[in-house]
């Protein structure tokens, strides 16, 4: 049985991810931007945190533990250890974790930091990205290389693409609008939009998106494709090469 997924909106446009387990009754937070949303969506429930998973350094994703830490057992990547909240749990890229009765894989997807993580949980068919793959985007190259990041994001690619991406901000309308400028005749693209700006309207967060939707519509996923490479007017360049130029043109958007 899968583990039901509940989104949950804190701070400005960021978003955290409970899993619970409801034969066991286990329940899993990943990323805590701000502990009071994660208590409220909690307790409406009735559940009871076990585990905290954090992908990566920053504040909007790490600011909540301490609140929330109690009981609960800490689990992060071993080689940010020295910038995480305490690790109850320190994990290493292709380690595989149990949370909530489930095995979760830790991939290694470096890029926006260099110790970021993302947790894949195939039973769940989902995967928690945060700022690695987003919704039509990826996150911004603080630390890591064009290179890097195009490795990351190949990994997730290749999981299955029914995969549920669960990831770490509301930045869908703004990375659309930018995806249009370097896909203007995606069809996939159009009716993606279509159906976000609906979600928005009615106040509705656009994520958790499936890994296909993402294979079709993210321009950042997309940089390999000779159709991707002729529109950035780099048809020979390597593909970590139109990524990185992709991603610059973003920075600049
Ligand atoms: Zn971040
Ligand atoms: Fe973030």
């Amino acid at each position: 049985m899968p583990l039901e997924i509940v989104t949950v909106p804190c701070l400005k446009d960021n978003y955290a991810y409970l899993l619970h387990h409801a034969a066991t009754g286990e329940t899993a937070l990943v990323d805590a931007p701000e502990a009071a949303p994660i208590q409220a969506a909690l307790e409406m429930r009735g559940w009871r945190l076990n585990d905290i998973l954090i992908t990566h350094h920053h504040g909007d994703h790490i600011d909540g533990v301490a609140a929330l830490r109690d009981g609960v057992r800490v689990i992060g990547a071993a080689a940010d250890a020295y910038r995480l909240p305490p690790l109850d749990l320190a994990v290493r890229p292709g380690d595989e974790v149990t949370v909530c009765s489930r095995a979760v894989e830790v991939i290694d997807v470096p890029g926006h930091t260099v110790g970021h993580v993302a947790f894949h949980i195939p039973t769940s068919a989902a995967a928690f990205t945060a700022d690695s793959l987003m919704a039509m985007g990826c996150g911004r190259l603080f630390e890591g290389t064009a290179a890097q990041m195009w490795a990351s994001l190949s990994r997730l690619a290749a999981l299955p693409p029914e995969t549920l991406i669960c990831s770490g901000h509301e930045y869908t309308a703004a990375n659309a609008r930018f995806a249009l400028t370097i896909e203007p005749e995606n069809p996939a693209l159009h009716a993606r939009i279509t159906s976000i700006n609906a979600s928005r309207k009615a106040g509705l967060p656009t994520v958790p998106s499936y890994l296909s939707l993402e294979l079709q519509t993210n321009p950042f996923l997309r940089a390999s494709l000779p159709s991707v490479k002729a529109a950035m007017g780099m048809p020979d360049a390597a593909d970590h090469a139109v990524f990185g130029e992709i991603r610059a043109r973003k920075d600049k958007f």
